[in-house]
């Protein structure tokens, strides 16, 4: 770590596994070039302070209900943290800046700015009434947070039209490189709630003294130059977060190391993982419709199911029968969760059937594993298809989670000739992002700026 610089800065994620991590590897980053770093957390999926004791962390209360923090409906969760939490982050906020103004002596450090997540929508009235310059951290892709404005738009104007299925592989051309088929899917799990919230989203950030981007040039160049004329404001795209400070040790869950020495056991490449994130549910006829897809491969697969909710609406091992489990092992792992980034990066996995959740994405991306796209919603939809249409880093399932469909996909991936230039293209593109985070890489240098900025906030 470098010298402390005297300057303070306090994060505030949203309490989700794919925001609480990169703000997490934010806080790491930054530490490392000598500021502190306070993270004010919500009691709901509260991060482990423990894991992380250079950092000071303060709670504040949410208001959410035990039956509320159990909804799988991210909107509404959403919704009311952002009701039931603009107080008590007022009054942490103020109280820190009042007992920072009141501290004396050389050593007398300076809070330089709030940095929180774009989900946020109460934050940055609070931060301007009180003086201080607020970042917003975008977890989401780049291209995704500057097209998804248009949603309510789109959906006034083309909802009807969509459901035309001679037109659903066609291109929307507000949303490249969406297809109709997945606006659809966006716009039909999405409730016109939504739209307000977007619209809120849209103004504090532009309100706000910049963005930080988990993404770079080479991830979404042309995005980036867009979405720097539309906010107008500091655009800063420091690359893969999780690249500088490998390692989860932000998970929620409870990580499951065995599955380090069982991939030690498995041939190089041969393993497919699969995950979908910790926010997506399938239920019981699609568990049993993948579960069957993997074990046909006859390929060793590795398999996160969460505990109490990947099959919606019921406890999963109950749901399925003993031997049928039994029967998987011969074949496969399955756990709660894993440390992922070291799975991703151990030589036996070949491929990765995601739900492509940004962070799952480049994550992927950064350790070289192709993909098998099983978006679920929202900027997966987005994700899914830069990596199989743009960037052709993996296959598509469109959506069809059939057993079939799912073994044929697993061993054109792992065995194939298709396979084989799939994973020569993904190797290229992580050399490329690879390039940006080191010295004189778009990451790097974005890196540089931000820092340098949060420094000036100081003078
Ligand atoms: N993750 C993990 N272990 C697992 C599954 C996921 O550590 O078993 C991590 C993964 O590395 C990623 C995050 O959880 O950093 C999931 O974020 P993502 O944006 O991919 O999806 P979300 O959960 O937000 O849908």
């Amino acid at each position: 770590m470098e010298k402390s610089n005297g300057l303070r800065v306090m994060l505030f994620p949203l309490p989700l596994q794919g925001c609480i991590n990169p703000t997490i590897q934010l806080a790491k980053i930054l530490h490392s070039r000598g500021f502190s770093i306070t993270v004010i957390y919500t009691r709901f999926n509260a991060p482990k302070a423990s894991s992380h004791p250079l950092f000071t962390f303060l709670e504040i209360q949410d208001g959410l209900s035990e039956t509320e923090t159990k909804t799988h409906d991210v909107t509404l969760l959403l919704t009311l943290l952002n009701r039931s939490c603009e107080t008590p982050f007022r009054d942490c906020l103020t109280k820190l800046l009042q007992s920072a103004d009141a501290e004396t002596g050389e050593e007398k450090e300076k809070i330089s700015c709030l940095i929180d997540d774009s989900g946020w929508i109460f934050t940055q009235p609070i931060a301007q009434s009180l003086n201080l310059p607020r970042l917003v951290l975008n977890t989401y892709k780049v291209s995704f947070f500057r097209n998804h404005f248009v949603l309510p738009q789109l959906r006034r104007e083309m909802y009807l039209s969509l459901q035309d299925d001679s037109e659903q592989d066609d291109p929307v051309q507000e949303f490249p490189p969406l297809r109709k088929k997945d606006l659809l899917q966006i716009l039909d799990k999405e409730t016109e709630v939504l739209d307000s919230y977007s619209k809120m989203i849209l103004e504090t950030t532009k309100a706000s003294s910049g963005i930080i981007f988990m993404s770079c040039e080479e991830l979404d160049q042309d995005s980036l130059i867009q979405a720097r004329e539309d906010f107008q404001v500091p655009i800063f795209a420091i690359g893969p977060s999780h690249s500088y400070f490998p390692g989860s040790s932000s998970s929620l869950f409870k990580v499951d190391e065995t599955c380090i020495p069982w991939l030690d056991k498995q041939e190089d490449k041969s393993v497919i993982y699969v995950s979908f994130g910790s926010v997506n549910t399938i239920n019981e006829a699609e568990f049993m419709e993948i579960a069957w897809g993997l074990r046909n491969s006859n390929q060793p697969f590795l398999w996160v199911v969460r505990l109490s909710s990947v099959v919606h609406g019921t406890e999963w091992i109950e749901a399925i029968p003993k031997k049928f489990i039994e029967m998987l092992h011969e074949k496969g792992k399955i756990v709660n969760w894993c440390p992922q980034e070291d799975v991703l990066k151990h030589r036996a996995i070949g491929g990765f059937l995601t739900h492509n959740g940004w962070n799952s994405t480049v994550e992927s991306i950064c350790a070289s594993v192709p993909m098998i796209c099983l978006p679920f919603q929202w900027d997966q939809l987005l994700n899914a298809r830069f990596v199989s249409d743009i960037w052709m880093v993996g296959m598509h399932l469109e959506g069809r989670i059939e057993k079939n469909v799912i073994e044929g996909a697993i061993r054109r991936l792992l065995l194939g000739t298709e396979g084989e230039a799939i994973r020569e293209r993904m190797e290229l593109l992580k050399v490329n992002v690879g390039r940006s985070l080191k010295p004189k890489g778009s990451a790097y240098r974005s890196l540089q700026h931000l820092i340098d900025y949060i420094s000036s906030f100081n003078l």
